[in-house]
């Protein structure tokens, strides 16, 4: 490993010399995901890419397991029915498989659209060496930001009301390094990795992400009374960063007394900053407070790529082909992506056509308190398209 890296580091300078910076450009030994993720000098695109061709968008969808296929035929029924102007490059992922040639397909498909779509992919194998599909996507696109905006729907039934949330999760590093080995026998060591670089991203991407939305207050969320290293590092960061933002103020929250206080008083929060765990853990907390695994949907975000997918990563295996999974989360995800690509009349005609079917018509699947059918949703989704 160390000496792969160095004889990695030994080509930087000549990159750094060179007169045209761009990934062509880099010698052969880099790899794009070196050129992302050890190289920032040479990562000269400002804009996320898009593959555009005669005016339609060209986006990658992974279906993934569980209910994701099911969900992902409504959102492809919903966009023909709206004219939406996106063609889908489907490319599904055999979650058996120990090898990860499907996996770097859809990447490579992602790189070459810039966007994607995704359900939940599993990952079926528990041998050490076969790594989460989930992570893989993140980390080898550098997505670096996830967003999960968690903002109450009036017709759901819930404890809280009026919750309005952003919850924004450092998406590639800490606990999710997947770094472990057992030094001795009987100890198993794992490896929580925080970088000052991907700390800074991500908290100016949080703070960034407050001033362009109006919001008032981040609040770091971290356990650094007990890793002070790791989490202090991350702390500390959010907290430099604070100081360039005057006018959003800043404030921090041990995650235990943070899940506490959301299920308690969710009202206080306004932009949350987290690392990885935490932020999948809070993710579901919020999920769970609004209305579960089947509502809100979330967004991954590095300098290039951005994919979206349902908010929480359950694959719902069990209510697969049931017709009874709520199909929202992957049609808000969808929308999200609409947005992203800049198509705003057809993301806020769905968005308001969803609002109504939840809020007015009350067509809700059970695990809302309904008892409709997914397709008596979409169902109603289609008809309050450009009714409302
Ligand atoms: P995991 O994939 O993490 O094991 P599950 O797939 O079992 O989690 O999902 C957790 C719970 O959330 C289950 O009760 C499942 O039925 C429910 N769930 C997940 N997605 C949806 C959805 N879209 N609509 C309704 N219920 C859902
Ligand atoms: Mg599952």
């Amino acid at each position: 490993m160390a000496v792969r890296l160095l004889t990695k580091l030994k080509v930087l300078p000549d990159v750094r010399g060179s007169v045209n910076f761009s990934s062509k450009a880099a010698p052969a030994t880099l790899s794009d995901f070196d050129v992302q993720h050890k190289t920032p000098v040479i990562r000269k695109q400002k804009l996320i890419p898009k593959a555009q061709y005669g005016g339609r968008h060209a986006v990658t969808m992974l279906p993934g397991g569980g209910i994701g296929p099911e969900c992902m035929g409504y959102v492809r029924d919903i966009f023909k029915y709206i004219g939406a102007p996106i063609d889908f490059e489907v490319v599904d992922i055999d979650p058996t498989m120990d090898n990860d040639d499907d996996v770097q397909y859809a990447i490579t498909t992602i790189k070459r659209n810039g966007v994607g779509l995704k359900g939940n992919i599993e990952t079926k194998s528990e041998a050490a060496y076969v790594t989460s599909r989930n992570v893989a996507l993140r980390n080898e696109l550098d997505m670096y930001a996830y967003i999960l905006n968690c903002k109450s729907y009036p017709g759901v039934a819930t404890r809280h009301k009026d919750i309005d949330v952003v919850i924004i999760r450092q998406n590639t590093e800490g606990e999710y390094a997947m770094l472990e080995h057992e030094s001795v026998n009987g100890v198993v060591e794992s490896m929580k990795v925080v970088t000052a670089d991907n700390s800074e991203r991500v908290a100016r991407f949080a703070f960034e992400f407050a001033k362009k939305n109006g919001r008032k207050k981040v609040t770091t969320v971290h356990k650094a009374n007990i890793m002070k290293l790791s989490d202090g590092l991350f702390l500390e960061t959010s907290r430099r960063l604070a100081k360039e933002y005057p006018d959003i103020e800043h404030n921090d929250m041990i995650i235990d007394n943070c899940c506490m206080q959301l299920v308690a008083k969710p009202h206080q929060f306004d932009v949350m900053l987290m690392t990885n765990l935490y932020g999948s853990i809070v993710s579901n907390v919020v999920c769970g407070l609004l209305g579960g695994a089947g509502l809100l949907s979330g967004r991954n975000y590095g300098d290039h790529y951005a994919v979206f997918e349902p908010g929480t990563r359950n694959t719902g295996t069990a209510i697969a082909g049931k017709n009874i999974a709520n199909p929202i989360a992957m049609i808000n995800a969808s929308i999200d992506m609409l947005e992203h690509l800049g198509h705003q009349f057809h993301a806020s005609l769905l968005r308001r056509a969803i609002n109504k079917t939840i809020n007015v018509d009350r067509v809700l699947t059970p695990d809302l308190g309904g008892s409709n059918t997914s397709t008596d949703v979409v169902g109603a989704i289609l008809q309050n398209v450009g009714r409302c």
